[in-house]
This record gives C-alpha cells, structure tokens and sequence, in this order.
C-alpha cells in the first residue's frame, strides 16, 4: 500500500545520499518520527532541498509506502525557520537539545500529538520571548520524560508511600526512584534534592508557575534528568548538544 500525505514536520537531521539526494529525518504531526528521501535536493535549483534544513518547521508531502524505511519527500513549504533561536547560541543550543530528545529517544512510525504540539509550543516560546532558554528547555525535558513513559512519581516515597513534602531532603537511586529522608537511610543514595529544588523541579510542569530557578539549579535539574534516561535508556548517553556548544 502506498499513499499520499500531507504532514507537519520539524527537521531534525540531513545528510547528503549519493551524488544529488539528501535523507533528512522529520518529527511529524501524523507519523511521528520517519526518514525521507528528496531525490536532487543537492542541486543549487532545488527548492525543496533548500527548505527541508535543520530546524526548519515545515509542510510537508510525501510518497509513503508501507513497510519502507525510507519515504519519498515529494514537497515541502517553509512553516517557520526560527531566524531569533539560529542567530542566538544560547537558544540554539537548547533548541538543538529538543530536537536531539526527539531524534534519540521517540519510536520511529509512532504519532504522538501531544508530544508534537508540545514541541512547536516550545520553539515558539523559544523564539518569541525573552525567558531563559535554558528554563524553557527544563520544563520542555520534564513534559518530554512524561509522554515517553519515563515520567517520575513525585507524590509519594517509592519505599513508604508517604508523601514526599516537607519531610527532609529527598534522595534519589535508580531502583528504588525517590525516598523520603527517613527511608533513604536504608538505601543507596545517588542523586540528593533539597526541598526547595525538589519543589522546583515539581515546579516545572505547572502552567502560570512562579517559581523562579538560578542557573545553576536547571542545569543540576537537567543533569538529574539526563541521569535517569542514561540508566533506563540502553542506548542513550546523555545530550550531545549540552557539552557541544
Ligand atoms: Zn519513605
């Protein structure tokens, strides 16, 4: 079965093919994460080929067909190009780490429209307002864990199932998940929040939230995270585009 479809996409990666073709990866609306061919993009007079580049939102229509790994990109038109985050390091950077998420962690052919909503959400935000990129990425990192089925119970002690609040720094191993302070004197301890940065990494998901974060407390949240899927993800080793620029 073969078949036309019009999507959403975020371009992920490009690499060139052969001697005129590019194969970029895309993060759409209706397919989720999946590889496209565009036969001649090389050439200086492809439209397309200019189009479909990293970081690019774009609409897209393609020649799929069932069971290939590989679709035909037949056309694409320019959504946004983010001209405020490509000319920013800071923003690149975390935008870069968004998309690297989606190109590491997300199943190739799987919709997921929540997880793309949130995504253009994100580098709209990323582009349009002044808020710390970083902040951004941090919150957009806990949304993220929780769609791919990674996200952490922080109501409760994983050992006693009491609540986590107001009751001593709370600690952190890999099989247990999060204890209260009473219960991690039983157990190994890898990773130690304060209350208040426990609070704030809570914090991240709550909308209109007034919580507010030093630098120095994303980046230990992100590491926190970054740990995490480290440890449950064989193949992941942590967010290139974080020690890269
Ligand atoms: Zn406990």
């Amino acid at each position: 079965m073969s078949s036309i479809i019009k999507t959403k996409a975020f371009v992920l990666s490009k690499l060139d093919f052969g001697d005129t073709s590019k194969i970029a990866k895309f993060y759409t609306e209706d397919l989720g994460r999946i590889s496209g061919i565009i036969k001649g993009a090389r050439s200086p007079r492809s439209k397309i080929g200019k189009t479909v580049d990293v970081l690019n939102y774009v609409d897209l229509v393609l020649y799929k067909k069932e069971g290939r790994d590989l679709q035909i990109v037949t056309q694409a038109d320019l959504i946004a190009y983010y001209p405020n985050i490509k000319s920013d390091l800071e923003k690149l950077k975390y935008a870069s780490a968004v998309f690297e998420l989606l190109l590491r962690l997300t199943v190739e052919n799987d919709q997921h429209r929540r997880l793309f909503i949130g995504v253009e959400k994100i580098l709209q935000r990323m582009e349009d307002e002044t808020t710390q990129p970083i902040l951004l990425f941090s919150m957009f990192f806990k949304f993220f864990l929780e769609e791919i089925g990674y996200g952490l119970e922080t109501n409760k002690c994983s050992v006693c199932h009491k609540s986590l609040l107001n009751r001593g720094n709370i600690s952190y191993n890999h099989e247990i998940g999060l204890m209260c302070k009473s219960c991690s004197e039983n157990h190994l301890v890898l990773f130690e929040f304060s209350m208040e940065l426990f609070k704030k990494m809570v914090c991240l998901s709550q909308r209109n939230s007034k919580c507010t974060y030093t630098e120095s407390e994303l980046k230990e949240i992100i590491t926190f995270f970054e740990r995490f899927l480290i440890y449950h993800v064989d193949e992941f080793q942590g967010i290139k585009s974080l020690k890269i620029y």
